[in-house]
């Protein structure tokens, strides 16, 4: 267990939060030593326990994180079951998203191509159902194992039992609200995941500018290599690079709005995109609320609002996290004032 521990490279936003306890786990043995650990159990029973995978979805609200930072890094790539036309892969949760993603691509698995170069572990990713260019991560876990930091037992959740819908699911609900699994004493750390994934599949090219990309590159006829290497062409050029801007991506979740809402907005402003949730709600670009309330490519100090997408907020360096609070707080304000809709983070903002 380390003390006072710097967490500057484990947040992409690169702020210098200091975690008071930390501790990484990379075998089983590892979890039974830090279950038995009396100031991780003082931690856990005042709620003072945070997972930290890559960091790349949490923004600290403080320059010290109070409690005990656990780091799951266990590592390895299996293959479970290989039927027919598709694999189960398992994937521990300490092994990089972006490597795994390039590595069922270099295999010709379909199902992962869209969500290529998403930064952060695999552990996290059925957390928020990670989610860019017309793919979501639920569409291909088959199930998700766990360690319970309560008892130190194990459970496999079911894709069913996850509970996934738009960047979230069971584990997420969690950690926000101190949901049901909190409720029944279960604090479950994601150890490993199974991937399904098929050996022939379809691609996904209608979402983004995927075609536009393949059309400018002269493929007619993509592979599934062509797709990973198209959207990783288009997130470069839209979004900052870990480790040189300090981001956590989106930083808001997309506005669901109500249909009443929704056609007097359309009045005002007929250019407003929009997708279909249901017969009663609809889907906005909060990226595009945020761009006509005026913030696309604001700098004020060290943060501001990224001039290429303006649903990011971004660390210039030397910053500290209240600056990216204060001018989330801002954006907030001013899309309730122009537009009546409340916009809520998807970052998860630990106190
Ligand atoms: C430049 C950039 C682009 C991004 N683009 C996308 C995108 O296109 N689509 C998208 O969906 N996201 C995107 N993100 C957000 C982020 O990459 C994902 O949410 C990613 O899955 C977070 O992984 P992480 O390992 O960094 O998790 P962390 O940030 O470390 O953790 C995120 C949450 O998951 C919990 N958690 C982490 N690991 C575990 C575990 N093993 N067990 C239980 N709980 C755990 C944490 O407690 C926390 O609540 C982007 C981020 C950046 C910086």
């Amino acid at each position: 267990m380390e003390k006072d521990f710097s967490l500057r490279e484990l947040n992409t936003f690169g702020f210098d939060v200091k975690a008071k306890y930390f501790q990484e786990l990379k075998t089983p043995d590892d979890v039974r030593l830090l279950l038995e650990n009396n100031i991780f159990r003082q931690c856990f029973d005042g709620d003072r326990v945070l997972i930290l995978s890559g960091g790349s979805n949490v923004l600290f609200r403080n320059d010290v994180y109070d409690g005990f930072v656990v780091y799951p890094n266990f590592k390895g790539v299996e293959t479970i079951e290989d039927t027919g036309n598709q694999k189960i892969i398992r994937c521990f949760g300490g092994e990089v998203w972006k490597d795994f993603v390039d590595f069922t691509v270099a295999e010709k698995l379909y199902g992962l191509e869209n969500l290529s170069d998403i930064p952060g572990k695999v552990g996290a990713a059925p957390v928020q159902n990670i989610g860019a260019y017309g793919a979501e991560v639920k569409d291909v876990i088959y199930q998700v194992h766990t360690i319970d930091l309560t008892s130190g037992k194990t459970k496999v959740f079911t894709n069913e039992e996850c509970k996934f819908s738009y960047r979230s699911s069971v584990f997420k609900e969690l950690k926000v609200k101190r949901g049901e699994l909190r409720e029944r004493g279960f604090y479950p750390l994601i150890f490993a995941v199974d991937f399904v994934l098929k050996k022939n599949g379809e691609l996904k090219l209608d979402y983004g500018n995927i075609r536009n990309n393949l059309i400018s590159k002269n493929i007619t006829n993509p592979t599934i290599q062509d797709i990973a290497d198209s959207v990783k062409e288009i997130r470069k050029e839209k979004l900052p690079e870990v480790g040189v801007v300090g981001s956590a991506g989106s930083f808001f979740q997309n506005a669901i709005i109500s249909m009443d809402k929704y056609l007097k907005l359309k009045a005002l402003y007929p250019e407003m995109p929009s997708y279909p949730v249901n017969g009663q709600e609809v889907k906005v670009p909060t990226g595009w609320l945020i761009d006509k309330a005026g913030w696309k490519g604001y700098r004020e100090n060290h943060v501001g609002v990224w001039d290429k997408q303006a649903l990011v907020l971004v660390h210039y360096g030397s910053g500290k996290p209240l600056e990216i609070i204060e001018l989330m707080e801002k954006i907030q304000h001013s899309v309730k004032e122009k537009f009546g809709i409340g916009i809520s983070p998807e970052v998860n903002i630990i106190c």
